[in-house]
């Protein structure tokens, strides 16, 4: 289900609702994009039409942030309880894990992605890492080809918003992967 707060869409399922229905869609090979849907960019979004779209295109839009939660009990509604964006990665990431699916690393400075699989990889030891890619490749064919070559179901693009979601829509249709999440700044923070 999904409600509208101030014109954008945003998701009422909690997180094993969400891994349920974008697994499902993996195995179907149907392409989801996740966006984060905070009270930042839900203020940006009343200002601007076209982030508001984008928005809106997305297949699911989580409600990141407890001024989305209060938001939506104002409007009488039914989001429950926050389903944070690195949170959320983390389960897709879990659940990953546990069937086999292949995830990429895309985005933050060189070295960065690295450190991240690392701690991912030390906290799932049969996840399985098809690749990664800082974020400051100017060759946009070079990442594309690179991305396809490990065919990885998963891509998480960690460039900040709206630019990964912005690439995301760019490039998804000639992109291998069936799941995308745009995750700001979360590659540095698993790197710690
Ligand atoms: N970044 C990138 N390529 C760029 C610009 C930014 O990979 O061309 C990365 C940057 O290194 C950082 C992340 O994008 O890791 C931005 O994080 P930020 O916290 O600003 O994003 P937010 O969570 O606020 O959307």
């Amino acid at each position: 289900m999904k409600e509208i707060i101030l014109g954008v869409k945003v998701d009422t399922d909690n997180y094993d609702e969400l891994i349920k229905k974008l697994f499902k869609r993996i195995d179907n090979k149907e392409k989801s994009l996740v966006v984060a849907i905070n009270p930042e960019k839900l203020m940006k979004a009343k200002e601007d039409q076209s982030l508001k779209d984008l928005l809106n295109r997305a297949e699911f839009q989580i409600p990141d942030g407890i001024g989305v939660i209060l938001a939506s009990k104002l409007n009488k509604g039914n989001i429950k309880s926050r389903v944070t964006g690195i949170d959320m990665m983390d389960r897709i990431v879990r659940e990953a894990a546990k069937t086999g699916k292949s995830i990429y690393l895309y985005g933050a400075k060189p070295g960065v992605a690295d450190q991240a699989a690392q701690a991912l990889r030390s906290k799932y030891p049969s996840l399985k890492i098809a690749g990664i890619q800082d974020g400051y490749e100017q060759d946009n064919e070079k990442v594309i080809q690179k991305i396809n070559e490990v065919k990885p179901e998963i891509l998480f693009v960690a460039m900040g918003s709206p630019r990964q979601e912005n690439w995301i829509e760019a490039n998804r249709d000639r992109l291998y992967p069936s799941l995308y999440q745009g995750v700001g700044g979360s590659f540095d923070v698993l790197a710690g």
